[in-house]
C-alpha cells in the first residue's frame, strides 16, 4: 500500500482523522469547532488577529483558530438534516428559525396555487 495518503488537518497541520464539518481536521480541531459552535462563544485574539495555527500554537489563540477552521470552509450543518436545523440551541435559536423559515420558503407566492377553478 502506498504511503502518500498521510492525512492533514486544513487547520492546525496535525495529522487528520478524516472529514468532519466538511473539511479535512484533526480530532482536536473537530472538537473545538464543534464546542465552539454549539455555545456561540465570540472569542478575541490578543495579538493582531493574524495568528498562524499549528499543532504547538493552536492552543494559544481560540479567535484565529476558529477563524481558521471558518477560513478552510468548516460549516456547522454538516451532520443536521434541513428539518433539525431549527434545534439549534441558545443564541443562534433566533437566527436559525429566521434562516430555516428563509430557506423554507414561507414567503406567500404569486398567489396562483390557491387560484380556485
Ligand atoms: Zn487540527
Ligand atoms: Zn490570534
Amino acid at each position: 500500500m502506498p504511503e502518500g495518503e498521510e492525512k492533514i488537518c486544513a487547520v492546525c497541520g496535525d495529522r487528520a482523522t478524516g472529514y468532519h464539518f466538511h473539511v479535512m481536521t484533526c480530532e482536536g480541531c473537530k472538537g473545538f469547532f464543534r464546542r465552539s459552535i454549539s455555545k456561540g462563544v465570540c472569542f478575541t485574539c490578543p495579538f493582531t488577529r493574524n495568528c498562524t495555527i499549528t499543532k504547538a500554537k493552536r492552543r494559544q489563540c481560540q479567535a484565529c483558530r476558529l477563524q481558521k477552521c471558518l477560513a478552510v470552509g468548516m460549516r456547522k450543518d454538516s451532520k443536521v438534516p434541513p428539518g433539525r436545523a431549527l434545534g439549534w440551541a441558545g443564541a443562534s435559536a433566533v437566527q436559525g428559525s429566521r434562516l430555516a423559515r428563509h430557506r423554507a420558503g414561507l414567503v406567500p407566492c404569486s398567489g396562483s396555487w390557491l387560484a380556485g377553478p
